[in-house]
């Protein structure tokens, strides 16, 4: 399939590039304005948090050829989007793409409702051909998590209260032992420390 090219803005927000494809995650106008960058092909989109569904943001590389990929509680945009509950897959120009669940185990609002309910926001693993990338979306150590050991690449999210804790973060990077491990959604990150507590095998990418 050719290079895959990532190309990370900061917060949730990821540009994949791969035979002559663009594949947007989470476009996010806080992070960058979009303006003159690839028209996307695909986007991909984890849940409706503002954060990562952004209209402004990703109407300034929408074509009327683009096709959207979202969770269920995204509001649907155009008629070129697939929903994809959590575990169910589809297939995009020889990409399988398959919904993985996201979701608050221990951080809760003061009302006591989770951050990110259990199966609402989605995941998503991407195959190319047996390489794989993993975006875990907003969530915390799952045990669903155990279905994409191995990946190539990794995409874990670190903020509390929202994501994971360092050392949480941590454990679901030992658990995945993904070759290539991007932290993502963070506010600080303190790379020294993580990579210490990182078992070998496993690169850090710093951004
Ligand atoms: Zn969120
Ligand atoms: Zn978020």
């Amino acid at each position: 399939m050719g290079e895959l090219q990532i190309e990370v803005f900061g917060h949730a927000s990821v540009l994949f590039t791969i035979n002559g494809k663009n594949i947007y995650l989470d476009p996010y106008g806080e992070v960058c304005s979009f303006e003159g960058k690839a028209p996307a092909d695909l986007i991909l989109i984890t849940h409706n948090h503002y954060d990562h569904y952004d209209k402004k943001a990703f109407s300034k590389i929408t074509t009327p050829k683009t096709l959207f990929i979202v969770s269920s509680d995204v509001p649907k945009v155009n008629s070129k989007y697939t929903v994809l509950q959590n575990e169910e897959a589809c297939d995009y120009e020889g990409i399988h793409i398959k919904a993985i669940a996201a979701y608050n185990v221990k951080n809760m609002r003061s009302d006591g409702q989770p951050f990110h309910p259990r199966g609402v926001g989605n995941g998503y693993i991407m195959y190319f051909n047996g390489f794989t990338v993993y975006i875990a979306g907003d969530t915390e150590l799952i045990p669903q998590m155990k279905s994409v050991t191995y990946s190539d690449i990794a995409f874990l999210p670190k903020n509390l209260p929202y994501t994971m804790s360092d050392d949480e973060f941590i454990e679901a990077a030992n658990l995945i032992k993904p070759k290539f491990l991007y932290p993502y959604h963070y506010d600080d990150i303190d790379v020294s420390k993580l990579k210490k507590f990182l078992d070998l095998g496993i690169t850090l990418v710093e951004k």
